[in-house]
Order: structure tokens, then sequence, then C-alpha cells
């Protein structure tokens, strides 16, 4: 198969994101007052009306509402005022009410967006943009001096609830085939969902991620969601279709499921974007199926295969009203709106001078960006921001070995400040202060103490510098008469081999400065 990059360069592969949220932070369920409560003894919170029982009448639960607003509101979408409920009907032992109550045309939220910044290796996916210049926009992309920005529509935020839970006995880890029989824990049925579905405006995986990534740090900044998709409360399904460059129709679409982290969801709408251009460039057809990502084989497999769109019979649900939102209603909850990530990203890079890169880096994960203003308060100066984020996102970041991992202890914003403080006083040599971190993680000490027991200042003693840059350059004739008949690349060589003298003590600054005056005397 050929690599993606070679993939993109003829075919042009389209995107489309369905991503569901359940509202993890209410505390009952959608149309009843069950509780919501993850891991509570089987079918304990259930009632006539998540039951389906005949004669249970279903009432909306307010403060989902509000959620599914909120969301709306934070991701640029006409709120509708008039919207309705809608039963859509199959037959399945973990919908006791035999539908499950969704909305129909017309959802709460409507035609929104969301502008994803693409920057460094993530932006270079995208091969189409490399003759623009910065701020000139073609299509859905503008480029910007470190990649480009991409408009993503969202065609509609609608809300909707869970099914029950079956649990299948006597067959290989709990599948259905090889069963003896199965179990079905309602506890689950009537939580309350929301589905956003994106137009097909993404071109490549990374674009894909990255819209995730946005949405996942908005869900989190407005409190709707603990947005796991480790544990499915954040769950993502792409439609992949592929067409030559140039051409403006769209190709048959795969369905890809099981994409439960963001490295996932790139990789298996890569695989499938490869998979499809073999079998287009091979002369075979585009099936319209479902696929499942495997991330151990690292390939996708069909699932089940769509000869005709399911008839769900989708009609309007009789027991439950047309639903007006009132304007104190939109706008009691706009004044609850608490600041954005892309707010946050900006206010980064105006009041602390930070590079898109380092901004959107902090603000994706809300754990770097608390950390980071919790740092900036606590006594670091404006002029050390970028130090600290430097370490948060260098250092820190790679201690999380998921999406809920917490930060160690061992961290702390004093701590972090005189680790920054140190490496801008240059008392140690960013080398240095890589082992001071660790060790400051290890041993849960102060990086100063760390510091002062393995006696690990930093050389800046110009006398000292100036007798290892002698030693070097003698020891290295050859070497020091190539420099000097233009081979100006050797510079580095000698500024490493001072280095290893010093054992990564030596004040690099000082050791360049010294080598490029000794070797051009
Ligand atoms: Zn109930």
């Amino acid at each position: 198969m050929k690599s993606l990059e070679e993939v993109l360069r003829t075919w042009e592969a389209v995107i489309g994101l369905e991503i569901h949220a359940e509202l993890t932070t209410l505390t009952t369920k959608m149309f009843c007052g069950c509780k919501l409560e993850f891991g509570a003894a089987p079918n304990t919170h259930t009632c006539p009306v998540c039951l389906g029982l005949p004669g249970a009448l279903p009432v909306p639960n307010k403060a989902a509402i509000e959620s599914i607003v909120l969301a709306g509101l934070a991701t640029n979408c006409d709120i509708e005022k008039r919207s309705m409920f809608y039963r859509k009907n199959y037959m399945y032992p973990d919908m006791a009410k035999n539908f499950q109550t969704t909305q129909g045309p017309i959802a709460f939220c409507m035609r929104g967006h969301l502008d994803l910044n693409m920057t460094g290796a993530a932006s270079r996916e995208r091969i189409d943009i490399d003759d623009l210049e910065a701020g000139q926009t073609r299509g859905n992309v503008t480029k910007t001096q470190d990649g480009y920005c991409a408009h993503v529509g969202i065609t509609r935020i609608h809300m909707e609830e869970d099914a029950g839970k079956m649990i299948h006995i006597g067959g290989d880890e709990g599948r259905i085939s090889g069963a003896t029989h199965s179990l079905v824990d309602y506890n689950r049925a009537g939580t309350p969902l929301i589905e956003l579905v994106t137009e097909p405006d993404l071109r490549t995986p990374e674009e894909a991620r990255a819209f995730m990534q946005n949405l996942r740090r908005i869900y989190l900044a407005i409190g709707i969601s603990d947005c796991s998709m480790e544990e499915g409360s954040l769950r993502c399904d792409g439609n992949i279709s592929l067409r030559r460059r140039g051409e403006k129709t769209f190709g048959t679409k795969t369905e890809l499921k099981n994409m439960n982290s963001f490295k996932n969801l790139h990789d298996g709408l890569a695989f499938e974007i490869c998979r499809q251009a073999e079998v287009l460039e091979n002369g075979g057809v585009i099936h319209q199926e479902t696929r499942h990502w495997d991330p151990s084989a690292k390939c996708t497999i069909v699932m089940r295969v769509k000869e005709t769109a399911d008839d769900y019979r989708l009609f309007p649900e009789p027991d439950l009203a047309p639903y007006d939102l009132t304007d104190e209603f939109i706008e009691s909850v706009r004044a609850k709106m608490p600041e954005l990530p892309d707010a946050k990203v900006n206010r980064f890079k105006n009041d602390y001078a930070l590079s898109t890169y380092d901004a959107e880096s902090l603000v994706n994960d809300i754990r770097l960006s608390s950390l980071f203003e919790n740092c900036m308060a606590y006594q670091a100066s404006p002029a050390q921001a970028k130090g600290v984020a430097n370490i948060l996102i260098n250092e820190v970041a790679l201690l999380f070995a998921d999406d809920e991992s917490h930060l160690p202890a061992a961290i702390s914003p004093e701590r972090i400040s005189s680790l920054v403080q140190m490496l801008q006083e240059e008392t140690i040599s960013s080398k240095q202060g890589k082992e001071v971190f660790a060790a400051m993680v290890a041993e849960d000490k102060d990086p100063r103490i760390i510091v002062d027991e393995r006696n690990m200042k930093q050389v800046s003693d110009t006398g000292a510098i100036e007798g290892v840059v002698d030693e070097v350059i003698s020891s290295h004739p050859d070497e020091a008469a190539r420099y000097k008949e233009g081979n100006v690349k050797l510079m580095g060589f000698f500024v490493g081999e001072c280095m290893k003298r010093m054992r990564g003590a030596g004040n690099p600054k000082l050791i360049n400065e010294i080598v490029a005056r000794k070797l051009n005397e």
C-alpha cells in the first residue's frame, strides 16, 4: 500500500465526523428523574419512563437542554427556538421502548463552525496550499505564518438518549457469538447524549484529529461532559471518501468506527484513505459499508455492508410537545459561558507572547493550561512564559499516560518557576535542566536543592572554558585546518566536543562564542 503522503498527492480525501458526547456532568436522565450513576448495581436506576412501560410520560430534562444550548453557542451554532423530538423505531432488547427518542431535521443547534489552527507537523498533510501566501484564502483554508487555518462547518448538534447495556454470557470475551444467554442493564437507558455532525469539510486525518481535540477542549471548558474517549463518553465515527484532485463530485464513502483515542482517529482514517486509494487504482469500486479500525492489526475490517438506507420510520414523538426556547433562556445560558479555548489561545499569545503552536499545545490539555496559569500567577514574570511553556510541553506533557492521568504531586508551580529561573539565569544548562526536571519528579525535591546536591552549576567561567576549547582545538588539528579552509559546519563538532569534556555543564552560549573566536584567530 502507498503511504498517505503519496496517496494525497493524487487523491483528495473528504472526511466528515459524527461525534457523540454523553452529558456526564448531569445528575438525572433525559426524560425521567432516574439517577445517572456509572457502575451502579444493574437495573437499580430505572422507572416506568426509561423502561417504556405503557402509559408512562416523558418530561425533558431542562439541565440537558441547557447543556446542548451551551454546546451550540460555544461552537458558533444558530440556536433553533422551536425544535421537536422524534421516535427512531427499532426493536432490540437494549431499548425497552422499541424506539429511541431523538431529534428530526431541525435540531436545537444548527449551522455552526470551528476554525482549526493547523501548525507544525500537523499542517504538512495538506499539500495543496503550499503556493499560498500568508493571509491568502482558498476554499475553507487560509494560509498563516506557521501553517494554515481551516474553517470547518458543523451541520447540527442534536439531542438524543442512550440505550441500555447488553452483557453476553458464555461466549468469547462477552461477544454475542457463542453466547448461551444475554443479560441487559437498563441503568444507561435514557442517558442524555448530544450528537454533533460536521460538514464534509475535513481533508486530512490531522484536521480530523484537530477538530476532535478542539471540540473536546470546548466541551471540557463548558463542563458538559468528562469527554473520556477511553470510557466512551466521547465517541467519534468518520465518513471517508476519495476523489481525484480537481474533481467536484463526491466518491462513495465508508463509515469508520472504533476510533477511541486521538491516535486511533488519525491512524484509522489514514489507513482507510490508503486502502480506498489502492482499491480505486486497481480498478475496483468502494462499497458503502461500515468498517471497524483494529489498532493492533493496524487495518480496518468490514462490520456490515449497507445495501439501502436504514429505515427507522422517524416520526414525531406524540408524548412531547414541540420544544420552545425563549430569548431569556438562551441569554441566561449565554451568560454562563466561561472563557472558551480559542479566547484562551489568543490571551496566551497576546499576554505572554507565546507562539500559536505553544499556546495551542497548552490549551489542548486543560491540565497543562491550568498549570501554566498557576505558574504565571505564582511568581514567574511574563518574560519567563516561554521557558515555562517549554517545560510544560516538552517535559510535563510526557508524564501523562492518558487523558485521565493526574499531575504528579512533585510538580508544583513554585518548583517549575524556580527551574525556569535557573535556566534563564544560566545557572544550569538546558541539558542539565532536563536532568533536574527528571530528578525533581523522581525524588520529589525542589530543583534548587537538586542542583546544590549534585553540584550541577553550569560553568560560565570564561577562563575555564577557554582552557577546554584550546585543548579540543589542539587535539583535532585536521578538523581545525578544514574549518579554516571554509568547512564552517565543523563549528558544531568543536562545540560538541567541548560540551562532552565539560559533561554538559558548560554554558553553551559562551562555548559557541569562544570556539568561534579561537577558530578564527
Ligand atoms: Zn427512569
